[in-house]
Parts: structure tokens; sequence; C-alpha cells
């Protein structure tokens, strides 16, 4: 069946005053980002629901996927319109809608009535009792069970008459945009595209930096970076990408600092960088892919040396997740394939074999020092000559 509108449902919990309108704002604009590669579709909203209607029928297929990457979307119901609301139309319209979705299907059923149209002049029950005889009078062949339907033929009565049967789950989650911003450092690994998906989910926009070190890591590695970010976008939206160019500073640190505190110091100038970018898009908080124990730069007194080195909070959202389970998540967004992909990444080049496991805060301050007199001109250098990337989906 063809069908050119989409009721969405969303979760109201919590939604209160301004909030609402927040919330139903963000929804909207991203829907509009899921939705423009599909075809021209006119969103609004509509007293606790959101709409959105095409003039022409696009792919079903392709719509209900795109609407299942926006957060904040419950329940994604394909409806069929019905502009007047005297009976005998409404009862067209529904028995056309069960001739052509449920054609040749025995079935029990029940007629499930809403009127936001407080002014109609029936009630919900007389309504549903109506349309259920109408609906029954057309299809002999089925039956009602007003208790436990195979089908719920379910008829909203608003601005017009909307009807609908079926619900496809959405991914739960917050619209981005309704919870602020934060800065994902973006790697070619599984975690991080991951991290930055589930962050997005709680309905925060996220930008990401990416640290490159060319000629050690290969345009092919940066190129499969962006590849990263655009999957992550398709439920993030746009994502203005930085790659910072780290060899020179990982030089440095290669050259003055103990060969086992390698990494993390490396990844404590990580955090400096990230934080600046973040500062520069108004975020208030980083993200890493990190999990705990999962190699020696994830210890726990890792991930307190590194936290030192930021000012703003740490998002880990795989922080308590087993391999696996990050896997299974990256498969389920479509990272996994890319994430694999075998090119080299800045911090497995200048790896020490032994990393200190449990590095010491005073200790790896005090051999921060030795970078004393190349670090600010280095990191200047750095800020100045990143390359910003304005990353969409599609
Ligand atoms: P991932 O799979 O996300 O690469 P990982 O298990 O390989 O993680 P590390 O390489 O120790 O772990 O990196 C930990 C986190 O640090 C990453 O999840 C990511 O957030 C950040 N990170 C590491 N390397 C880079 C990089 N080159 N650019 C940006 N962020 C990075
Ligand atoms: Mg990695």
């Amino acid at each position: 069946m063809e069908y050119k509108a989409y009721l969405i449902k969303y979760a109201e919990i919590g939604l209160k005053g301004k909030n609402r309108h927040l919330f139903e704002d963000a929804l909207v604009r991203q829907m509009h980002f899921a939705l423009d590669p599909v075809g021209e579709f006119n969103i609004r909203k509509e007293s606790g629901r959101v709409f959105a209607e095409s003039e022409e029928a696009y792919d079903y297929e392709e719509t209900v996927e795109a609407l299942s990457h926006v957060f904040g979307i419950s329940g994604i119901c394909p409806i069929v319109v019905s502009e007047g609301k005297e009976m005998d139309e409404m009862a067209r319209v529904l028995c056309d809608y069960v001739a052509e979705e449920y054609e040749g299907e025995t079935f029990s059923f029940k007629v499930f009535c809403r009127r936001g149209d407080k002014s109609y002049p029936m009630t919900s029950m007389e309504v549903a009792a109506e349309l259920g005889g109408r609906v029954l009078d057309a299809f002999p062949h089925l039956s009602v069970d007003v208790h436990e339907p195979e089908v719920s033929l379910t008829v909203e009565i608003r601005e017009k008459v909307y009807i609908y049967s079926k619900e496809i789950p959405g991914p739960g989650g917050m619209p981005v945009g309704t919870n602020g911003n934060a800065m994902l450092l973006l790697s070619g690994g599984i975690d991080s595209p991951v991290a930055g998906y589930m962050i997005a989910k709680r309905g925060v926009k996220i930008d990401a930096v990416y640290f490159h070190a060319p000629p050690y890591t290969s345009e092919r590695a940066k190129q499969k970076v962006i590849d990263l970010a655009k999957q992550v976008a398709v439920y993030a939206g746009p994502i203005s990408l930085y790659v910072v160019n780290f060899t020179d500073i990982q030089m440095a640190i290669y050259q003055k600092c103990p060969k086992d505190e390698l990494t993390i110091i490396m990844r404590r100038y990580m955090m400096y960088i990230a934080e600046y970018f973040a500062k520069k898009r108004g975020a208030l908080a980083l993200v890493t892919g990190e999990s705990l124990g999962q190699v020696a730069s994830q210890t726990i007194q890792s991930l307190y040396v590194t936290d030192d080195a930021a000012t703003m909070p740490v998002f880990r959202p795989c922080i308590g997740m087993d391999k696996n389970e990050i896997i299974e998540i990256s498969e389920k967004i479509g990272t996994f394939e890319t994430s694999v992909l075998p090119y080299e990444d800045c911090c497995t080049i200048f790896v020490a074999k032994h990393p200190v496991t449990k590095p010491r805060l005073d200790v790896i301050k005090k051999s921060e020092k030795k970078l004393a007199d190349v670090i600010d001109g280095l990191m200047e250098e750095a800020l100045n000559s990143a390359e910003m990337i304005k990353i969409h989906a599609h």
C-alpha cells in the first residue's frame, strides 16, 4: 500500500511548558534532515503529534527507514487522511483503507476513536461503534473483538481525520538539539562512533575532532573517519569534523618523554585540543569511546590522568560495555564494516611495547615539563592548521 502521510508519536515524559516546544521543534528539524533525501515532506505539529505529509507517495520502506533514525520518535504510523469528518466520508475512507491494507486477510478487529476535536457532535465511543458496524457490513468475513483484537483500527478526529492501524517502533531517545552540545573524539575505531551515537540519542548535538598524523596515517585513514562521521550523522544530524594535524606534537612527545608514557601524554594533549574546539562550538562536554579495561590506556588510573587534562566533563558511554556489546551497536548503526577497515591509526603508530597501565599524575606532569620549550608553538600550530569539514549524512 502507498502512503502519503505519517503520524509520529513521541514519548511525552517530562515534557512541560516551554520544553514541549523545544522538543517538538528539534524533532521537526531532525525529521527534515532525515526525510530530505527521500522526498518533499510537509512536517507539522498538531496537538501532541507530529505529521509528515507529502503530495506524492514516496517509497514506504525508505521513508520508514529514514524516520527510524530520528531520536525522540517512539512510533511511526503510516496513515490515510480523510479531509471530511462526516460519518459517511470517514467510513468510506476507513473501508478503502481496510480493503487495501488487509486485502484477502481475515482477522478480528476493533475500531478505536480519539477526538482531538472536542466539538465533534458524537462521542468517541459512538464514532467507534458506528464505524465498527460499517466495517463489519463491508467485510462480513471479519469479526469484532473489543478485548484482544488482532487489528486496532484507530481513527483520530483532529483538524482532519487520521486513520491507521500499524505502528512501527521508533528509536526512542530525545531529539538531537534538546540537550546541548558535545565534542566527540572520533577515531577510525569501533568504539568512538558508537559513543557518538549513544550521546546523540540523549538529545545532544555532536561535533567531532579527529587527530590525523600524516605521513604516518594516510589519506585513506582520514577518509575512513569522514565515512564514519557520515554514518553517525545519519542519526546525529550534520557534524562539524575538525581534522587536527597531530604529527608534530606526537613526534615531540616521542622524542622528549619516556616511551612508556607516550600514549597517556598523547591522550592528555588530545583532551586539550578537543576542548579548544569544544569551546569554539559551544560544547560543554567531551565524548570518547573508551571502555574500562579494554586496553592499557583505559585503566581507571589512565582515565584519571587523562581526565585531569580536561576541564569539561568527559562522557564515555561505552565505559561499562564489553567489546561484543559495542560491536553489536556498531553493526546496528552501520559503522562496523567501515571501522574494521585496516588503516593505520595515529595511536598505534607511536605506541610503546609496554605502555604504563597505572600512570601517576605527578609523574606524568613531570614528564610533560620536558615539552615546555616546544609545546606552546606546536599546540598553536595544530589548532590554527586544523581543517573543518562539514559532514552531512547524504
Ligand atoms: P576506538 O575504537 O574508538 O578507536 P579504541 O578502543 O581503539 O577506541 P583508543 O585508541 O585507546 O581506543 O582510543 C580511545 C578513545 O580516544 C577513542 O574511542 C576516541 O574517542 C579517542 N581517540 C583515539 N584516537 C583518536 C584519534 N586519532 N582521533 C580522535 N580521537 C581519538
Ligand atoms: Mg582506536
